[in-house]
């Protein structure tokens, strides 16, 4: 092991939905650790900056304009990121939706939406991952790491978002697994599972007085996350440090879960 425990010099991270909120954070991190870094998302804006701002830690960085629900689109760009890079050390499949609603009114297509993102994109995303990891190994260079956005809201009784903890729930099924599948080519698989963080997804309801009083209390770091709260861990995922860390559920929550 190098003797900078965190050093990723001529690693590629390829980070779905890593245009904003923790997603941004996961780059920010694996960035500032030397690492190359392919963003995919569908905001074609939001991509432009994050290129600018990833490219002031010196990182090669890449944007592809992608939709995770979308099977072909996610092949497509899975094989431009080869194309553009060569590799891909770590994959972090994050993009993620959510939709609430009285669980007795919520539509299919809601539920079908929430599912699409969260699980089938998360599916199509890490299918091209594991194969190129694999392809990788059995010609001589293991490793990799396979890294799924859950949640909080996977473990807590979360009323009203039924489908999104449905969905979240899976995804630390899946990455289990995928620890136990891909183990003998040197691949990790481990989920992150976000407390309350600040982003686009959730600040309406951090901006709501009640919301905010009721729940601000109950994280013992006493304030929401922000992304920058994603980058340490992001680093050592992707680090050969983590190489025998897998199967694991990772709360970065203030402390909200046991309290
Ligand atoms: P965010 O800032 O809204 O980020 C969501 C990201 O997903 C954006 O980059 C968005 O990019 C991308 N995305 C959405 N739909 C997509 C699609 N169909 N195809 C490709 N990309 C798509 O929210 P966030 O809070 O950082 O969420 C990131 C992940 O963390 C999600 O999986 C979320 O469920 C999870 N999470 C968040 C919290 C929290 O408190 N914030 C808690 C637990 C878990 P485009 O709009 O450009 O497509």
């Amino acid at each position: 092991m190098s003797k900078n425990l965190f050093d990723l010099t001529g690693k590629v991270a390829l980070i779905t939905g890593g245009n904003s909120g923790i997603g941004l954070g996961f780059a920010e991190g694996v960035a500032k650790q030397g690492a190359d870094v392919c963003v995919w998302g569908r905001n074609l804006e939001k991509n432009a900056a994050v290129v600018e701002k990833l490219g002031e830690f010196g990182s090669k960085v890449h944007a592809v304009c992608c939709d995770v629900s979308d099977e072909a689109a996610v092949e497509k760009s899975f094989a431009e990121t080869l194309e553009v890079f060569g590799r891909v050390d770590g994959c972090f499949a994050n993009s993620g939706v959510a939709k609430s609603g009285r669980f007795e009114e919520f539509s299919t297509e809601d539920w079908r939406h929430v599912m699409d993102v969260n699980l089938d994109g998360l599916f199509y995303t890490l299918r091209c991952a594991a194969k190129h990891m694999k392809q990788r190994a059995e010609a001589g260079d293991p490793g990799g790491r396979l890294i799924g956005t859950s949640s909080l809201g996977a473990l807590m009784g979360m009323a009203r978002v039924e489908a999104y903890g449905a969905s979240k729930g899976a995804v630390i099924s899946m990455m289990q697994a995928l620890a136990v599948e891909y183990a003998r080519w040197g691949v990790t698989a481990n989920s992150i599972l976000p407390g309350h963080i600040e982003t686009a997804m959730t600040k309406d309801n951090y901006a709501n007085e009640k919301f905010a009083n009721a729940i601000l209390p109950r994280i013992p770091a006493r304030r929401w996350g922000d992304r920058s709260d994603f980058e340490g861990i992001a680093a050592y995922l992707m680090s050969d440090a983590s190489r025998y860390h897998t199967g694991d559920s990772l709360l970065i929550d203030g402390g909200f879960f046991l309290y």
